[in-house]
């Protein structure tokens, strides 16, 4: 008897994330990666052109992150982090530090993008409890995705994500997305809803990812992160996916002239090799919480805060990430997907190309309306499995997100794959 593939074990036993479990077709079992490339149980090479959920950036078992990785596992794997601390965790936020926005002083671990959220909204709403101030509105943009916990949530666009929670969720005021044209009526929105009551603004900086790649006018944009410094609004920098060069800049904040009070970082941080998340602060929102009253703790914590293997990698990455080499890559996928947004505005099936770093992004013109529930989204996804490219549109936007390794000729045949779904839909 034939041993039943790791495809079909899978069937009698695992839940996938964000999948309909009786409509999708079976998952391919992934058994080996090698720099842009996953290769299946039948040995089958598929181009990993979204980084694996846009989290891995120098591709998959780099030797470097690998063997960081092996020898701290032979040190210390996991240590508590209340009242103990360990070299990862403080070479590493030393490292951050550095290279974050100049005002960033204190890193706070936690798992994923979505606790990294979580954590930067519990202080901001306690930073004002410990000075004395109940402000517990927070602003956020429509359309905004920060993760999949309700605090995260919660200030994530209402959508078809959050439908069944909606009654549970806790009240946001979500702003337009800022443009030259809506700039003034959107500061006159929150100028109407009393600022002084607003704890913060928590934001995706530059561009929305799961909301469909929408890229923001910078000025604009800018515009509004001065306006709410202005009125002592904090400024929550959510780059848990622009973070670590994905938008051409290390962070997509230095394309601003405002600077944040607190950032989180998440995939990328890691290479996209283990879970780990960030939230780090200013100097003043960590003074907030100094105090002989033990009321003014950020009572905040998981049980493997600072992971040591997690904080690894994340060295490991950031020695990949801070070699000129890595800035060279970035900015040669750039050119490349330059030179094919050229050629996607030609085609009539093509929407509002549009380019950001390594982010090459445009909409599948449909009869349907645009979205994350356009029915076109498993005819694509179907499509680029078959030609084994590893494209997962977001409704009918679809976008390339490659790991910095991408050579030009897998990006050639990533590019070759969308010329012909073009010809098969025309
Ligand atoms: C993915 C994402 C998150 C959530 O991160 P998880 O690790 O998936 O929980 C939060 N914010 C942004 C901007 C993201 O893209």
């Amino acid at each position: 008897m034939q041993t039943p593939s790791l495809s079909a074990r899978d069937l009698d036993v695992i839940w996938h994330p964000y999948t309909q479990m009786q409509t999708a077709p079976a998952p391919i079992g992934i058994v080996r990666g090698e720099g842009a490339l996953l290769f299946d149980e039948d040995n089958n090479s598929h181009i990993d052109a979204t980084s694996s959920w846009w989290v891995n950036i120098h591709g998959h078992a780099h030797p470097h992150i690998a063997q960081q990785l092996a020898a701290q596992a032979l040190q210390l794997q996991h240590c508590i982090f209340a009242g103990y601390t360990h070299p990862p965790a403080v070479n590493l936020a030393e490292r951050l530090l550095q290279i974050l926005p100049s005002n960033q002083r204190r890193v706070f671990y936690s798992d994923n993008g979505s606790t990294a959220v979580e954590v930067a909204l519990k202080m901001a709403i306690q930073y004002w409890d410990n000075k004395g101030l109940r402000k517990h509105k927070i602003l956020a943009f429509k359309n905004a995705y920060h993760g999949d916990t309700f605090g995260a949530m919660s200030v994530s666009g209402r959508s078809v994500f959050t439908r069944v929670f909606d009654d549970l969720l806790f009240d946001v005021h979500f702003l337009e997305v800022p443009s030259t044209d809506n700039i003034s009526q959107i500061i006159a929105d929150i100028e109407a809803q009393q600022p002084e009551q607003i704890a913060a603004f928590i934001f995706e900086p530059l561009l929305q990812g799961s909301g469909g790649m929408i890229m923001y006018d910078i000025p604009a944009f800018d515009q509004l992160l001065q306006y709410c410094t202005s009125k002592n609004i904090l400024l929550i920098a959510d780059e848990v996916m622009t973070g670590f060069g994905r938008t051409g800049k290390n962070f997509a904040m230095e394309y601003v002239h405002t600077a944040p009070d607190m950032v989180c970082l998440s995939k990328g941080l890691t290479g996209g090799s283990m879970a780990l998340g960030i939230t780090t602060s200013t100097a003043a929102i960590y003074e907030a919480f100094l105090s002989n009253d033990k009321l003014k703790t950020l009572f905040h914590g998981h049980s493997f805060t600072a992971n040591p293997l997690a904080c690894t990698v994340a060295l490991a990455s950031l020695d990949l990430f801070t070699d000129p080499a890595c800035a060279q890559q970035r900015i040669r996928i750039h050119e490349q997907h330059s030179a094919f947004l050229l050629e996607l505005q030609q085609l009539s099936i093509v929407k509002n190309p549009r380019l950001l770093g390594t982010i090459l992004a445009f909409e599948i013109v449909t009869t349907n309306a645009d979205g994350y529930t356009n029915a076109l989204a498993d005819q694509l996804h179907r499509f680029f499995r078959s030609k084994r490219i590893m494209l997962r549109p977001l409704g009918n936007t679809l976008y390339i997100l490659p790991p910095y390794c991408i050579t030009n000729e897998q990006l050639a045949l990533v590019y070759e794959s969308i010329r012909e779904l073009a010809a098969e839909l025309v």
